[in-house]
């Protein structure tokens, strides 16, 4: 961003067209750095001077902000918590994305991947039944898993709440379960990946809990297209271009 005219730094924050910005600093409602600015040659660096409409700063957008975050345990998916609990948003940095919330929730004790943006229109559409994005889980499970246990999860479990669509499931290697894999894993337990479309509360856990097999820990590794990769737990980055797109 280099200097521009005043008038063209209103119009582009999205103040008022042109004219009608310069219809504002001649009639003396515009301040640049605490002066009032009504002459029309006024030029302003928009990273260094402050502009004031009405005495309400005025920032250019710096169009939309994409991040995943590795969720660890211990944090609720909420901007802020009137308990004062630990969450998510004490990991991202919401003072240089303004306006930034998550899209959908990972329960507390869930790990892994969970998106934010600034983008409302695109939160409510990932979010939106219709849209059907498959969510994969990997789950540590209590009990001595096999592949038929599965199997009413494929079909579609009924639930207090209603029936499930039919889930993908399979059971993996502790090597592809290596985010629940960690530290002392108890005798008689097994790991599975469970991709579902819907997101209703406590879903994952109710549904493996209604075969038997509940859930000990769960981490999400996808997000539809999107793959948390070896992001560490903790750590959050920006998405690029590629994969913005692959959200729309
Ligand atoms: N299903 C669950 O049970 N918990 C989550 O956090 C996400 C999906």
């Amino acid at each position: 961003l280099v200097p521009m005219r005043l008038q063209r730094f209103l119009a582009r924050a999205g103040v008022a067209s042109r004219r009608g910005s310069e219809d504002l600093m001649t009639a003396g409602r515009v301040k640049v750095n605490g002066r009032i600015a009504c002459e029309l040659g006024t030029k302003v660096d928009p990273l260094v001077d402050l502009v004031e409409v009405d005495g309400v700063a005025v920032v250019l957008s710096r169009g939309k902000a994409y991040l995943m975050l590795n969720k660890p345990a211990g944090y609720l998916t909420t901007m802020r918590d009137p308990q004062g609990r630990p969450c998510v948003a004490e990991l991202v940095p919401v003072d240089k994305y303004p306006g930034l919330f998550p899209v959908g929730r990972l329960d507390m004790d869930t790990t892994g991947l969970l998106l934010f943006t600034t983008d409302g229109d695109l939160g409510q559409d990932l979010l939106h039944p219709s849209k059907h994005v498959w969510k994969t889980y990997i789950a540590l499970v209590d009990g001595d898993v096999r592949d038929e246990d599965l199997e009413p999860l494929r079909r579609g479990i009924e639930l207090d709440d209603g029936p499930c669509q039919p889930a993908r499931c399979r059971i993996v290697s502790r090597r592809l379960a290596a985010p629940v894999a960690y530290g002392n894993v108890p005798a008689h337990t097994g790991f599975v990946e469970v991709q579902i479309r819907e997101g209703r509360k406590n879903q994952v856990k109710r549904m493996l809990g209604r075969v038997h097999h509940p859930v000990l820990r769960l981490h999400r590794c996808r997000f539809g297209d999107l793959d948390l990769g070896d992001l560490a737990l903790g750590s959050w980055r920006e998405l690029d271009e590629r994969e913005v797109a692959l959200l729309r």
